[in-house]
């Protein structure tokens, strides 16, 4: 039986803190369905499209990374792919906080949903999508924490304002 699994998140931007997840998801399991979460509370700096299309440039070359979209309840969303595992990343206690939280509420909703997390590796740890968006608000440069096509699209954004 194929081993997926869903890893779902913001990803606004992509980071180089979730590629590294990525990549280790997709030696450990044969299919990773990567996931923009669609959340209009949430105000974002790129579209979800943006964030769609930058995901898949990243990862056109490896055949186990799958990308998607969705909106809603994840329970909802993962049943309708016909995946029972979450994957999340873990880099602080305050990470873990919420993170149980999620997982708790999400296994209640339907039992056969089981989440598993990685610890995030040393080198991107401090990484986190805020901290790009002040970055990048405030006119700093975000090379070093994000891939090439997402810096790119980050530039061409500020440029529009
Ligand atoms: P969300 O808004 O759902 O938290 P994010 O895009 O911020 O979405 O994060 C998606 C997942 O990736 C979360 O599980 C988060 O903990 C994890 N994550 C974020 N940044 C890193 C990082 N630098 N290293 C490892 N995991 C990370």
């Amino acid at each position: 039986m194929k081993r997926s699994v869903i890893y779902p998140g913001s990803f606004d931007p992509l980071t180089n803190g979730h590629i590294n997840i990525i990549k280790r998801a997709s030696s450990t399991f044969d299919e990773v369905i990567v996931s923009v979460a669609i959340n209009s509370n949430k105000s974002s700096l790129m579209t979800v499209d943006q964030r769609v299309k930058a995901i898949k440039k990243v990862f056109a070359k490896n055949k186990k990374v799958k990308v998607d979209k969705f909106e809603g309840l994840l329970v909802q969303y993962a049943k309708s792919k016909k995946v029972n595992t979450i994957l999340r990343g873990m880099r602080t206690v305050q990470d873990f906080e919420y993170e149980m939280q999620m997982a708790t509420s999400n296994n209640k909703l339907n039992s056969k949903i089981e989440t598993v997390f990685m610890v995030a590796d040393a080198k991107f740890s401090h990484i986190s999508s805020s901290l790009i968006k002040d970055i990048i608000k405030l006119g700093g440069n975000a090379k070093e924490f994000v891939p090439e096509p997402v810096e790119k699209e980050l530039k061409k954004i500020l440029k529009k304002g």
